[in-house]
């Protein structure tokens, strides 16, 4: 093992989201060598040892019995058992069950090493064709009617890129609300099924989105580009060569500036046009 301790260590290990071939070799390794697996869905988890040939005892560990199985888990580790954590796909923690025995080992002194692999956000925030430097991941939308109004707002007002995680069966209610509070000018990219045969990705606004997402199936992630509306008092301070600069500076194309300016400052885009031919 990486290191010897009286007690065990916790390994939070990242299995594949969809094609098996996308597990590293230390995450094997680690399979291979812990003394037990705590697994969401331990018959899922044996499909993929089964696949890479691995016999372990496996327990199992999800939303439900997260309390009682954490103190299970601790005991053993506390025994000096090695015990690998994995979720049914990506990374275990992320809007999957994980962090409550990672808080538990934290608070008591017990190692934890994560063991990196898969996660659907990374995986389809690469390929959406949409800023990767700053970003928020609000994971799935809340059905609770305050709560998603509070996230839409978020989402609205973000200049950051936003990753949620969605159904298909609510891709389309959600893709309404987000017309509700998106300008037409956002991006937005649906990246559904990655690493699987039916791997895609929609890239456009939310309306081509909405008309080409219609019965669409399969897991899915949703990428959105940050606003980029200023405070109007900031924009309209600056000149209309240093507003124009700011929007070019993004990378947009003249005609999209000249939109942009003209929505800023409230007059008719012909005037604004004439000013830069
Ligand atoms: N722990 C996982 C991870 O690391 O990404 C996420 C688990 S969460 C319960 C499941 C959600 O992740 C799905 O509803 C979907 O939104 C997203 N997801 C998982 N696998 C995916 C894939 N292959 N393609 C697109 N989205 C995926």
């Amino acid at each position: 093992m990486e290191k010897i301790d009286r007690k065990g260590i916790l390994y939070v290990v990242a299995t594949p989201i969809g094609n098996l071939e996308d597990i590293t070799l230390r995450a094997i390794r680690i399979l291979n060598e812990v003394d037990l697996i705590a697994a969401e869905d331990t018959r899922h988890t044996l499909k993929l040892l089964n696949h890479l040939e691995i016999s372990k005892p496996l327990i199992s560990y999800h939303r439900h019995n997260e309390d009682v199985k954490s103190e299970i888990l601790i005991d053993k580790l506390q025994e000096g058992k090695n015990i690998a954590l994995v979720s049914d796909a990506g990374t275990p923690g992320i809007c999957d069950p994980g962090e409550e025995v990672i808080n538990r080992c934290i608070d008591l002194g017990i190692d934890v090493i994560p063991i990196p692999g898969a996660c659907a956000m990374i995986n389809a925030l690469i390929c959406s064709g949409i800023d990767t430097k700053e970003f928020s991941f609000l994971g799935f939308l809340s059905l609770n009617k305050k709560l998603r109004k509070n996230q839409l707002d978020e989402i609205k007002k973000s200049k950051r890129t936003v990753i949620i995680y969605e159904a298909p069966h609510k891709l389309e209610a959600t893709l309404k609300d987000l017309k509700q509070i998106l300008d037409s000018d956002r991006k937005v990219t649906i990246a559904r099924e990655v690493t699987k045969i039916h791997e895609e990705f929609v890239r456009g606004d939310i309306d081509y989105l909405i008309q080409n997402s219609d019965g669409m199936k399969g897991e899915i992630v949703l990428i959105i580009e940050g606003s980029n509306n200023v405070e109007e008092n900031e924009l309209n301070n600056l000149s209309i060569e240093e507003h124009y600069k700011f929007y070019e500076r993004q990378g947009l194309e003249k005609k999209d500036i000249i939109k942009k300016i003209a929505k800023d400052r409230n007059v008719n885009k012909n005037e604004i046009y004439k000013m830069f031919i």
